[in-house]
C-alpha cells in the first residue's frame, strides 16, 4: 500500500530502524483521584505498576467545579510520601478566591509538593453542561493569572494546558497562541497538550507555537481510546476532532472490549512513533486510572522497567 494510502488512515510508521535506535522517550502519567475506597486501592495498584517506569511525573487531575479539591490533595500527597514518583498537582481558578488558591497552593509546597499543572478550569457542571465559565470574583480569572499567582507564592515547577485544535472558547486562533505565550511569560515550564488523534495538526501547531517565539517543550497529551462512544462525547466539548480513520478502526466493535483494547494500544504507540519521528520525546499520557494499555504503549516506544539483576 502506497505512503500516501497510509497517511489517510492515520498508519504512516516512522521509519523502522528509526524505532529502535531512538532513545525512550521522556514520560508522565496523568491520573484522575479515586471517588471511593474501593476506587483508591485500584489506582494504588495501577500506580505500583507504572512506578518502575520511572515518569518524569505523574499527575493528578482537580474535578471540575474544585469538585475534587480534598480527594486530589490526598492523592498526590500520597503519591509524595509513599512512592519515589514526582507528584504533580493540577489547581484551577474555579470557585475559589486568590486567598484561597495560594493558601492551597502553600500546603502543597510545605508538603513537598513542587509540581503544578496551572489551568482555568472548567464550570462547575464541566464543559458539557452548557454553563459558561464565569471568574470568581477575587479569584484568578485565567491560567496566566493563576501561573503568576503560583510564582509568587513559590517556585514551583509549572506546566500548562495547549490545544494544538485551538480552545473552543478562544477569540481566535492567535488570541489562543498568544494566551499560552503569555502563560510561559508569567512563569510555565512546560505546556501539555489536550488530547489529539492527527499527528499533522500537531505538528502544524508546533510551527505555530515556535514562530510565535514560544521556547519550551510543548508535549502531546496522549489519549489511548478504549470506547470510542464515549470519545465522541469528550471530543465534542473540548473541541477536538476525531478523523474519519479513527472511527473506520473502531467500527463494528462496539460490543467487542477486548479487541478495542488492543487496537487503541496499537494506534497510541503508532502515534507516538509518527511524533517521535518528527523530534518530539516526550509524552503525557492519559492514562484513566488504567495500566494496562500503557505499560504496553510504553514497552513498544522502550520505555521498560528495569531488569532485576541475575542472581
Ligand atoms: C493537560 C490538561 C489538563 C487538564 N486538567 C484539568 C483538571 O485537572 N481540572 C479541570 O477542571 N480541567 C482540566 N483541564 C481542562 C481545562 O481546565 C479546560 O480546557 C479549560 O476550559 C481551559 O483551561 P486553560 O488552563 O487552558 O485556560 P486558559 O489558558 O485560561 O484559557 C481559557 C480560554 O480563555 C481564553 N483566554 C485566556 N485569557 C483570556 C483573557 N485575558 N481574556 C479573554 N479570554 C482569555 C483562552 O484563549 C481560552 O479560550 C485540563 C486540560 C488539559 C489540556
Amino acid at each position: 500500500m502506497s505512503d500516501s494510502r497510509l497517511a489517510g488512515r492515520g498508519l504512516l510508521a516512522a521509519d523502522p530502524a528509526h524505532d529502535f535506535d531512538a532513545a525512550p522517550p521522556r514520560i508522565s502519567f496523568e491520573f484522575f483521584p479515586p471517588k471511593t475506597p474501593e476506587m483508591e486501592e485500584r489506582l494504588w495498584e495501577v500506580v505500583k505498576r507504572v512506578e518502575p517506569l520511572a515518569p518524569r511525573f505523574v499527575s493528578v487531575t482537580y474535578g471540575a467545579g474544585g469538585s475534587t479539591r480534598e480527594r486530589t490533595h490526598h492523592t498526590v500527597r500520597r503519591i509524595r510520601q509513599e512512592t519515589p514518583l514526582e507528584p504533580a498537582a493540577h489547581l484551577t481558578c474555579v470557585a475559589a478566591t486568590r486567598a484561597e488558591i495560594d493558601a492551597v497552593a502553600a500546603a502543597y509546597w510545605d508538603a513537598g509538593i513542587r509540581h503544578i499543572v496551572a489551568l482555568r478550569g472548567d464550570p462547575p457542571g464541566g464543559m458539557s453542561s452548557g454553563e459558561r465559565y464565569a471568574p470568581h470574583p477575587g479569584g484568578y480569572a485565567f491560567a496566566a493569572d493563576l501561573v503568576a499567582g503560583l510564582k509568587r507564592v513559590a517556585d514551583f515547577e509549572i506546566s500548562v494546558a495547549a490545544y494544538p485544535e485551538t480552545h473552543p472558547e478562544a477569540a481566535s486562533r492567535q488570541h489562543d497562541l498568544d494566551n499560552l505565550k503569555q502563560k510561559l511569560d508569567a512563569g510555565a515550564n512546560r505546556a501539555i497538550t489536550q488530547f489529539f488523534f492527527d499527528v499533522d495538526l500537531f505538528l502544524r501547531f508546533r510551527d505555530r507555537a515556535a514562530a510565535a517565539g514560544v521556547g519550551v517543550p510543548i508535549v502531546p497529551g496522549i489519549l489511548p481510546v478504549t470506547n470510542f462512544a464515549q470519545l465522541r462525547r469528550m471530543a465534542t466539548t473540548c473541541g477536538a476532532s476525531i478523523p474519519a480513520w479513527m472511527a473506520a478502526h473502531f467500527d463494528g466493535l462496539d460490543d467487542d472490549p477486548d479487541t478495542r483494547r488492543l487496537v487503541a494500544t496499537s494506534l497510541a504507540a503508532e502515534q507516538c512513533r509518527r511524533l517521535q519521528a518528527n523530534g518530539c520525546n516526550e509524552f503525557h499520557f492519559y492514562t484513566l486510572n488504567r495500566a494496562d494499555l500503557i505499560v504496553a504503549i510504553c514497552h513498544l516506544l522502550g520505555v521498560r522497567a528495569p531488569r532485576a539483576a541475575a542472581a
